[in-house]
């Protein structure tokens, strides 16, 4: 984590009713709204991680017997249809491969057979999958149907461009510790104009009071005049603020790049290794990299070697893939040059141990010529 954001985090505590935080909160959302790239977003921040942006998003826009449709491709988008029918939604899943975009046709052939769609809803970056989700032909089918477009940025906030303007999302939500770079612990989110009017011109009062985005949007000045609702996590928003900051300090192009770049020189060093990218170049996120366990070789071994003598943690499979693939992030601050080599070393020593041959040395010259070439 970048020292400044650690540093303000121990600064000292300043009361959550006091008028310096309210002004605060402000910039908080003016930052977020432009880490979006919105005009419109009505952008807040909510006390819980990337998944109470979602229970949010469901809990506040839809009512009991609502039709949402979910474009699923991965574990996080599964996560949504559970969500949803607690909510009690009328949920139609859409189920596609995992490990490549959701295709749009699917989408337009089942709203042409429902009367009223409340929701349309899909995640950008699956964090399972490693793929990056085209929206823009989602978000045209569903403003045609008259739709809300609901989408979980939670991986691609900071990493990747999100534009919820240009791209038509009415509910967009994230997470601080993805590619932000701050510790776990709030959502930002986004709403448009008309997301806000339906959530706070339902008809019935949300399952929720903590996560009723209506109340949420008053507190967070919204509305005609700030209204309270909770204590809030001063130190996380200090933190996010800081975080923000750096974002756009960096400026949004260059941080793009930088995943870029970092993505395209691990991927050049695991295949010199002879592994196999789960995703084709075109769809893989940089943030998130996914790679097939080879025939044989013990992941749980492998990963718990790199932890224990390494001191580097890569993700196991989810859902369809666990157990066959290994899922490599480089998120944020862990972006980075030093991060990569370090990894590919390491993956040279434990692999020949485990019983996968490599030429020792060729990952991470391949991932050196392609930072020198880029
Ligand atoms: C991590 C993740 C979530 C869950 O967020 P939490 O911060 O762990 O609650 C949701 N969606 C996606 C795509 C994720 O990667």
């Amino acid at each position: 984590m970048n020292p400044r954001v650690l540093k303000v985090m121990t600064q000292g505590m300043i009361g959550y009713l006091d008028p310096d935080f309210t002004k605060i909160m402000d910039e908080v959302t003016d930052l977020i709204r432009r880490v979006y790239q919105t005009k419109d977003g009505r952008t807040m921040a909510l006390s819980g991680t990337g998944m109470a942006g979602m229970e949010a998003g469901f809990a506040s826009l839809v009512e009991p017997g609502d039709t949402v449709i979910m474009c699923i491709y991965g574990y996080f988008c599964e996560r949504m249809v559970e969500i949803g029918t607690r909510v009690q939604a009328n949920v139609v899943p859409l189920r596609a491969d995992w490990g490549a975009p959701f295709p749009a046709e699917l989408l337009e052939q089942e709203l042409k057979k429902h009367k009223n769609v409340k929701m349309v809803s899909a995640v950008h970056a699956e964090t399972s999958t490693g793929v990056r989700q085209p929206l823009q032909d989602l978000s045209r089918l569903t403003r045609e149907h008259d739709a809300l477009f609901m989408v979980d940025a939670v991986t691609s906030l900071g990493g990747v461009e999100v534009a919820f303007d240009d791209w038509g999302m009415d509910y967009a939500y994230a997470a601080t510790q993805k590619c932000l770079g701050c510790p776990p612990g709030l959502s930002p989110v986004s709403l448009s104009e008309r997301a806000l009017h339906v959530a706070q011109n339902r008809k019935s009062k949300p399952f929720t009071w903590y996560l009723d985005l209506g109340m949420l949007a008053n507190y967070w000045g919204w509305g005609e005049k700030r209204v309270y609702h909770h204590t809030a996590p001063v130190s996380m928003i200090l933190a996010l603020r800081e975080g923000l900051r750096l974002v756009l300090e960096e400026g949004l192009e260059n941080r793009f790049k930088r995943h870029v770049r970092n993505a395209a020189a691990l991927a050049a060093g695991l295949r010199a290794l002879g592994l196999k990218l789960v995703v084709p170049d075109e769809y893989r996120l940089s943030q998130i990299t996914l790679v097939w366990i080879p025939d044989g070789i013990d992941d749980a071994e492998v990963r718990g070697r790199l932890l224990m003598s390494h001191g580097i943690e890569i993700g196991a499979g989810l859902g369809d893939f666990a157990g066959r693939v290994w899922r490599i992030g480089l998120m944020g601050e862990s972006s980075k040059q030093e991060n990569i080599i370090t990894l590919l070393s390491a993956l040279e020593k434990i692999l020949p141990e485990v019983g996968y041959e490599v030429a020792v040395g060729s990952g991470v010259k391949a991932a050196e010529d392609a930072l020198a070439s880029s």
